[in-house]
């Protein structure tokens, strides 16, 4: 696990009222680096803890923060009892949070419907992804990357068999989604192995024939994944980057090097792995950093998929206050505030398609110079750049394999079937609220 000092540690009283579930808490506990006495809490007690004892008051874009603590750790359990609107409404109300955080902090979010490319997507023709069920066992990170948002608390569960049971219940009902992200509110291997959860998880899915998740990442934190049975039925996406942007911009993350060692060590181990240079960073030197990057991680492993994907979802304004502006290659920064793109024109804002499009081919050459076959994709790019560049990465929108969407099995190099799929049942089919 890594060595942490949360400033305050809030256990849910079903996680102490469990033998199983408390000693994960307790293992977690132990292994602080500054001793945390955990605070036992009932849901009651959560306005109170949110607003007089100021749960959330690290939580911000963590560039855009003097001093960036360790999170807050909460330890909870999913609750498939069917309230999930009763409940989260009472807290948000209560507590005045939004019921995306009274969802995390009730225990209401093991997964979630994303609506990809149907009718009611925002971004229905701006992003290539496709719909699927996306799996959550967190929310929050341990790892500091400056343009995230995701700092300041970690909400954890701890009862995985609970959640693999139900969720074998939602696979049953969707038989075409082969493969599940686990996950994109967090980076789960961070509280591991004393958490024991995400090794019960990775066990679980091996016992599911053709069925795969898929955990992305950007830890060093692999070597306790060695001995579990995954049966070959876990990917695990190291989110890479170069050497600058790795120490500099993600600097509690594995370094390059660290997470392409880490890569190693699970591929070492059985798993299936794969890469995503997500997000990509136009450091000054980010065309040296990204051929080394490529060369290091032919040199150690062997992908199955690599994706692709510029930094995005914001005004150049937004993105100089997250980032070390000093850091960024002139050419892409003037070409960013020439440009003055908005997310409200294009998700994939603030750097216009000519240098989205030359960064994409400068990691392309560099990766067909060491495997002229790996499927290279890019990831939640919109459709024009996809037109683009359709020629030289060999695939299109709707064929295309990519890291994490929902049939992205190991070594598939093409989808066979058209690739927007619905949810059974309607929109969540129950399965949403569980
Ligand atoms: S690893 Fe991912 S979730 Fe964690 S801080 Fe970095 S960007 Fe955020």
């Amino acid at each position: 696990m890594y060595a942490i000092s949360p400033p305050a540690v809030y256990a849910h009283e079903t996680v102490a009222a469990n033998p199983k579930y408390s000693a994960r808490l307790e293992r977690v506990v132990n292994a602080l680096q500054t001793p945390v006495e955990p605070v036992i809490f009932a849901d009651e007690d959560l306005p109170r803890i949110i607003n007089e004892e100021r749960l959330f008051e690290n939580c911000g874009t963590m560039g855009e923060m003097a001093e960036v603590p360790d999170p807050k750790l909460v330890l909870n359990t999913f609750r498939f009892d069917g309230r999930r609107q009763e409940r989260t409404e009472w807290l948000a109300g209560e507590a005045g949070v939004s019921l995306h955080y009274a969802t995390a902090l009730l225990g209401y979010r093991p997964w979630q419907w994303a609506n990809y490319n149907l009718a009611g997507d925002p971004a229905q023709h701006d992003k290539v992804c496709r719909p699927c069920w996306r799996l959550h066992f967190q929310r929050g990170c341990l790892h500091k990357c400056a343009y995230c948002g995701l700092g300041g608390v970690l909400i954890s569960a701890v009862n995985s068999d609970e959640w693999c049971d139900n969720l074998g219940r939602l696979m049953d009902a969707h038989p075409w989604q082969e493969t599940y992200l686990l996950e994109d509110d967090a980076d789960v291997p961070g509280l591991e192995p004393e958490l024991g959860c995400l090794g019960e998880i990775i066990e679980w899915f091996g016992t599911r024939p053709g069925r795969y998740a898929i955990i992305h990442t950007k830890t060093w934190n692999a070597d306790w994944m060695r001995d579990l049975r995954h049966n070959g039925n876990t990917i695990i996406v190291w989110s890479v980057s170069g050497d600058t942007q790795s120490r500099l911009i993600e600097p509690v993350c594995g370094t390059t090097e660290e997470r392409i060692e880490a890569a190693r060590v699970a591929q070492e181990a059985g798993y299936q792995i794969r890469y995503k240079f997500k997000p990509i960073i136009p450091v000054r030197n980010w065309r040296e950093d990204a051929t080394a990057a490529i060369e290091q991680l032919f040199a150690k492993t062997n992908p199955d998929v690599i994706s692709l994907c510029v930094y995005m979802w914001q005004d150049v304004e937004t993105m100089k206050r997250r980032l070390p502006v000093d850091l960024l290659d002139p050419w892409a920064l003037e070409a960013a505030e020439e440009a003055a793109i908005t997310p409200g024109q294009t998700r994939t804002a603030p750097f216009p398609d000519d240098v989205r499009a030359e960064i994409y081919l400068h990691h392309l050459r560099e990766i067909r110079k060491h495997n002229p076959e790996v499927p290279v994709s890019l990831s939640t790019e919109n459709f024009t750049m996809w037109k683009r560049l359709e020629g030289e990465l060999g695939c299109s929108a709707t064929n295309y394999v990519c890291g994490c969407g929902p049939n992205a099995t190991p070594g598939r190099r093409c989808l066979s079937e058209h690739a927007f799929k619905i949810a059974e049942g309607g929109p969540v089919g129950g399965f949403d609220g569980m």
